[in-house]
């Protein structure tokens, strides 16, 4: 294949002949995740900066994706590709078993944003190892089996990961669950409960859990596994008091408590960690994602004094070759300093306080489609409905083809008017960087307007 040279990034130029060829690689060559391989159409994209990308025809998107919801600085941040170039160029790679500068600089200042006692930092190269580490390190902590998790979930797609995973993404691989139990997590818009206030949400899901643990054998449970705010479920903030009673529960049964944050961490929600929101500080926090943006893979678990101290004489046992990987750790350091030199983190509360927020709202208001709104920082969800009466879901659950036809429509409409959209079943997610100014939101809340008289159009 012989390469083309891609746009100018900073004009943008149109070049259909480059992303054919782009195109026809990857469609010779590429095997996607989650896909049916023949049945997809990727985009080839042509460069990206801050809130945008583009492609080489020439049309320009707004993310309001980030991604998969990881680019919380947005795209190409100079001073983060800086910081990749200078380690690159000073020390590309390095085992893990020594004491590296971006390493270590990385775990101090992950440590120093972590709720309460999680001051030791375990690398790992994405959200799923991090998970899947999480749970060893309880299970040896304790020498229990068990693992509790929600339905309504996504914890990642390893084994142990996609096991605790409580949406249909699991069942493929259902194969290897022993010891993941799952159980229902507050949400009251569609309560599983039939609670009609939040405080009703919250005391029936904990009474729930705790029978859960219960008819399970307290002695057998490891650990509870949650998002602190599930995200690829649904953005679904738990009611007050619910995280505070999970941690109660884990404390009463010697139980540890994971907190997923692999989405909600480093931003997103308006606060470095969403658990932030709830005074609550786990056992264990897993993280990956805007870390460092997603420009090199990294992941980890963040971790208590008690359970650091279970393996301070006795090893570990795990690893990774890349734990801790310098090219990876230096992006994190740069991205953790410039979310704190740029108010990343403030920008993403304001945003969504002032613009995010009221404008998903505003926009419910007219149109009939949006069940619900919910969300904060740049975390946000409108759960699409046939009929808001009965809150019958836009599409069924895990529709596929001519049944998902008109959240299929709703994407094409937002990518038309030049929005990148984030959506799951019945839902639309709005999880634009956690930088990005209220213009651009503005411009993306106006494509959504658009888009959502299409989905006005299916309803009952
Ligand atoms: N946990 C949560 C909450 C996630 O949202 C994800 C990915 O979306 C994962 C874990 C898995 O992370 P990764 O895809 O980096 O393995």
């Amino acid at each position: 294949m012989t390469p083309h040279v891609a746009p100018d990034p900073q004009t943008g130029a149109p070049d259909p002949q480059a992303g054919a060829a782009v195109k026809a690689a990857d469609r010779a060559h590429v095997f996607h995740s989650w896909s049916a391989q023949e049945l997809i159409d990727p985009l080839a994209v042509a460069g990206a900066e801050g809130s945008y990308f583009w492609d080489y025809d020439g049309n320009r998107y707004l993310d309001f994706a980030s991604g998969l919801v990881f680019t919380n600085i947005g795209y190409q941040h100079p001073k983060v590709v800086a910081a990749i170039q200078r380690q690159a160029a000073e020390l590309v790679t390095f085992a893990p078993a020594f004491a590296v500068e971006a390493r270590s600089e990385a775990a101090r200042l992950i440590a120093a944003h972590t709720p309460g006692d999680l001051d030791k930092i375990f690398f790992t190269n994405g959200g799923a190892e991090a998970v899947e580490n999480a749970v060893r390190m309880a299970r040896v902590h304790t020498g229990r089996p068990k693992v509790l998790s929600a339905y309504r979930s996504y914890h990642g797609s390893t084994s142990t990961a996609i096991n605790l995973t409580g949406d249909p993404r699991r069942w493929a691989s259902d194969t290897g669950s022993a010891g993941v139990v799952r159980f229902w997590a507050p949400f009251l818009y569609r309560s599983p409960f039939y609670a009609s206030t939040e405080a009703e949400e919250c005391a029936r899901a904990l009474e729930h859990l705790e029978s859960t643990i219960a008819y399970e054998g307290p002695a057998t449970v490891a650990a509870i596994v949650l998002e602190t705010i599930p995200g690829t479920a649904g953005v679904m903030t738990p009611p007050p008091g619910y995280l505070a009673g999970v941690r109660e529960l884990c404390d009463r049964y010697g139980i540890v408590f994971v907190l997923d944050e692999v989405m909600a961490g480093f931003g997103r929600t308006g606060k470095w960690f969403a658990a932030d929101h709830f005074d609550v500080v786990p056992d264990l926090l897993t993280f990956a994602k805007g870390v460092n943006s997603g420009y090199v893979p990294l992941g980890g678990v963040a971790i208590s004094g008690e359970i650091a101290d279970t393996f301070a004489t006795r090893p570990y046992p795990g690893g990774l070759t890349y734990s801790g990987h310098p090219l990876a750790c230096a992006a994190a350091v740069a991205t953790i300093r410039v979310m704190e030199d740029e108010k990343i983190v403030e920008n993403a509360a304001h945003i969504g306080e002032t613009v995010l927020g009221p404008g998903l709202r505003e926009l419910a208001e007219r149109h009939v489609s949006v069940g619900e709104v919910r969300g904060t920082g740049v975390f946000w969800a409108l759960d699409l409905v046939r009929d808001r009466e009965t809150r019958e879901p836009l599409v069924p659950y895990n529709a596929t083809g001519e049944a998902n036809a008109p959240m299929a429509a709703f994407a094409a409409a937002c990518k038309k008017g030049g929005l990148w959209p984030f959506v799951n079943m019945n839902r639309t997610h709005a999880v634009p960087p956690c930088n990005i100014p209220e213009a651009e939101v503005k411009e993306g809340l106006a494509v959504l307007d658009a888009a959502l008289t299409v989905a006005d159009g299916h309803t009952a």
